[in-house]
């Protein structure tokens, strides 16, 4: 309202625990594949608000289902029954071929039920001892307990300076079948992956690998539970990236793109595994929120109807084939929409970073060598010419 782009700051300065490195802009409006600084310049929008705005910016539906939403109630806790969840869930489960789902706020916290409802199944079945988890070096399941003592990360990552760690955990080598069958002792319940791991550098699993574990996972009468929270809703080509490998998982969690830019998230799971979760085991304030919910069943109207996983897969193609021109790099990888570029020693992706902010392109960096781009799911090839062609201005330019 009125505020200088340097008075803004000063009161973020005073006011805030700032524990993001800021793009210097103020973000005001934004529509489609752009965002619209404090002077009108468009930046093209090649990371959607970290694999949220998948849909685009402000889409059309996903906005006027908000406002109607709005109109008619806001938020009521989950004691009555709100028409906009009921429809989601039916929305969800369908679309990805689960049979239950359960609705909460954020990634994090959709881990967090994954775990929950993956250590109740296993002690109720099997006995107290069966709550262990397998989980990934270098993945990243969020920023809550539960979730941060999954990341396996111990020494290099988000679990610095918060231990101890929730125990049950164990980490096993990503793409390592043997590894991980190593990590599974009788006390092992699940196992828990990312199918591409993002944070961890943008790293698919192999076909291998994923077949491998839901076989392993059979034959031990172990759960699989895949993070889907950056890579589902069409991002990776498909629907959810478990059905690029054709398995499926007994649960899966989600969030980002499934709200088309409000806060939502979800886990799904079999119908034998949801059964753990009974009156009273589980709940959240405003997990399921109408407001939410309604713009999530646009969003996921618009994803499915407008086939963007199709346009994910054609893009990413196209767009990973481009970037292996670029100068200095050392590996193009993804899946679908979700793409990783690493480069040699001699360029630093955080400063291609800033210096495709400067040239308007937002992108974002992992660690000192790979950028990471997960544009919304709408991009033309025009768009994928012209983030390459800024790109390819800033590696030359370092
Ligand atoms: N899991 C994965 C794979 C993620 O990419 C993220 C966020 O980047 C999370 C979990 C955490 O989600 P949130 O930030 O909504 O808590």
């Amino acid at each position: 309202a009125g505020l200088t782009k340097n008075e803004l700051k000063a009161l973020v300065d005073k006011y805030m625990i700032d524990t993001y490195e800021r793009f210097d802009m103020i973000a005001e409006t934004a529509k489609d594949m752009y965002i619209y600084d404090e002077n009108g310049e468009g930046y093209l929008d090649f990371y959607a608000g970290v694999a949220v705005n998948s849909t685009g910016n402000c889409n059309e539906k996903v906005v006027a289902a908000v406002e109607d939403q709005l109109k008619d109630i806001m938020h009521t806790f989950n004691y009555p029954y709100t028409i906009p969840q009921a429809l989601l869930a039916e929305k969800v489960c369908t679309a990805i071929g689960m049979d239950k789902v359960f609705f909460q706020n954020t990634g994090t916290e959709s881990n967090e039920a994954m775990i929950k409802m993956a250590r109740k199944y296993g002690v109720e079945k099997y006995g107290p001892h069966k709550y262990n988890i397998v989980t990934a070096f270098d993945g990243f399941h969020g920023r809550t307990y539960g979730s941060m003592s999954a990341t396996g990360q111990p020494d290099n990552g988000c679990q610095i300076g918060f231990k101890p760690m929730v125990p049950g955990f164990t980490y096993a080598k990503f793409n390592d079948l043997e590894d991980f069958k190593a990590a599974v002792t009788d006390n092992t319940i699940a196992i828990m992956i990312e199918p591409v791991q993002g944070e961890g550098g943008v790293h698919p699993a192999t076909m291998e690998f994923m077949k491998g574990l839901r076989e392993f996972c059979d034959e031990k009468g172990l759960l699989l539970l895949l993070d889907e929270i950056q890579t589902g809703w069409c991002r990776t080509g498909a629907v959810m990236s478990f059905m690029n490998y054709g398995i499926k998982p007994d649960i899966v969690s989600m969030a980002k793109a499934l709200g088309g830019g409000m806060p939502i998230g979800a886990i799904c799971a079999s119908a034998e595994v949801a059964k753990s979760f009974t009156l009273g085991s589980h709940g959240t304030t405003f997990g399921g929120h109408p407001v939410s919910c309604a713009a999530a069943l646009a969003a996921v109207s618009e994803l499915l109807d407008n086939n963007l996983a199709e346009n994910a897969k054609k893009m990413g193609a196209y767009f990973k084939k481009k970037l292996t021109a670029l100068p200095h790099v050392k590996e193009v990888r993804g899946q679908g929409l979700l793409v990783g570029v690493e480069f040699d020693n001699h360029v630093n992706a955080i400063e291609v970073k800033h210096e495709a902010f400067a040239r308007k392109l937002l992108i974002t960096a992992i660690g000192s060598n790979v950028v990471r781009m997960v544009p919304p799911l709408i991009l033309t090839e025009a768009d994928c010419n012209q983030a390459f062609d800024i790109l390819y201005e800033c590696v030359t330019a370092i």
